[in-house]
Order: structure tokens, then C-alpha cells, then sequence
């Protein structure tokens, strides 16, 4: 989905959200790419997963969040593309705005494309075009290996997103439950939409 649905969906004299591609590529560190995952306490709670392609972020919403368990595969769900500065964007969105509700920036890092076909790597926007992709995290909570893999296409096109059996994987581990805090300010959910709701009020 282009990046155009992003400011079309959006009111920005209303949303403390950053405007559509304003950062440029020009606060950028060399050819390493990002992810972020952001909880979202929108309408229903879900988890925000976003990498970084050709200068956009791709972005899924993941209801349940990411697992550490290779045997729990996690429904995610295509969303528009997003600025890439919308990486560092926590905050409260306006409940009468599109996806109204507080978002916390919940992990973060740069990953790698990890995709191979013929002893090549596939370039990511391939990857994600044919349906298959598979990344390497460097995050502060979720790390190694996760596999992208489309499920249906169409209207209701449907991804999972699944962690790969590698080093990093643990069955034992729960972060979206035991790690709840953002790892830009070190706020949970509730004290973010404490803080910066009522900022906004004052106003
Ligand atoms: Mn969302």
C-alpha cells in the first residue's frame, strides 16, 4: 500500500503523527535498515511492525505482537506505507483521528534482509512482492531470525509473522507481556497516554 494512503488518511493541524516523507533520507546512518514495532492502544490493542524499504516503512499490524516461539505463528495484517521518521513517533492520537489511541515505541534496531534464492539475496521489495520474506532483528527485545510469509492476496490479504528456529529463539519467553515498556522513554502505555494526553488538554 503507497505512502500517498498515509497523508490521505490523516489530518495533521489534529495528529501529533509526522507528516508524509518530511525527514528525507537525510538523517540517516549509512545503508543499515530499521524496524520498529509499536504497541498501539487503538480501538483494539495490537503491535505495529514496520522495516524499512527503499526509503518507507513497510508496516503490518500484528494483533497479538511478536513471538519468541517458532511454533507460534502470528497473524499480521498489511497497513499503509509510513514515513520513515514515523520510527520515532510515540505519542497520543487524537480518538477522532484515524488510528486514534496512544502508540508506545515498544522495540527497535536495525535488521538485515536474509532472504536467499540461487546463493543470492533476494532485494526486500521482491521478497515482499512474491510474498516471502525473511529478516534478521537487532532489537532490544526481539532478536534473530523472523519469516514474513503472505497467506492469501486480494482484498483481505493476511501475512504471518513467525520466528525462525535459530539461537535467539525461546519458547519460554513472553516481551510482549513482560517487557511492556517503550524502549525510547521507558514509559508504559499508560503513562504515555497520561502524559502527553494531558498536554494536549491544556492547550
Ligand atoms: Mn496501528
Amino acid at each position: 500500500m503507497s505512502s500517498k494512503e498515509y497523508g490521505r488518511k490523516r489530518n495533521f493541524s489534529r495528529t501529533p503523527e509526522p507528516r508524509a516523507e518530511s525527514g528525507e533520507a537525510s538523517g540517516k546512518s549509512t545503508d543499515e535498515s530499521i524496524f520498529v514495532i509499536q504497541k498501539h492502544d487503538a480501538s483494539s490493542l495490537h503491535y505495529d511492525f514496520r522495516i524499512e524499504v527503499d526509503g518507507t516503512l513497510k508496516s503490518w499490524a500484528v494483533p497479538k505482537g511478536p513471538s519468541t516461539d517458532p511454533r507460534e505463528k502470528r497473524l499480521a495484517i498489511p497497513t499503509e506505507d509510513h514515513p520513515l521518521d514515523y520510527a520515532d513517533f510515540e505519542g497520543v492520537i487524537p480518538e477522532d483521528q484515524y488510528g486514534g489511541g496512544t502508540v508506545l515505541v515498544w522495540d527497535r534496531g536495525a535488521y538485515e534482509n536474509i532472504t536467499e534464492k540461487d546463493d543470492g539475496v533476494v532485494p526486500m521489495s521482491k521478497a515482499l512482492e512474491q510474498g516471502h520474506a525473511l529478516i534478521k532483528l537487532h532489537g532490544k527485545k526481539v532478536s534473530g531470525g523472523y519469516a514474513l510469509q503472505r497467506t492469501s492476496k486480494g482484498e483481505n490479504t493476511r501475512w504471518l509473522l513467525v520466528k525462525m528456529d535459530d539461537d535467539e529463539a525461546d519458547a519460554r519467553r513472553n516481551p510482549v507481556s513482560t517487557e511492556p515498556k517503550s524502549v525510547l522513554s521507558g514509559r508504559t502505555i499508560e503513562e504515555i497516554a497520561e502524559e502527553e494526553g494531558a498536554e494536549k488538554s491544556e492547550k
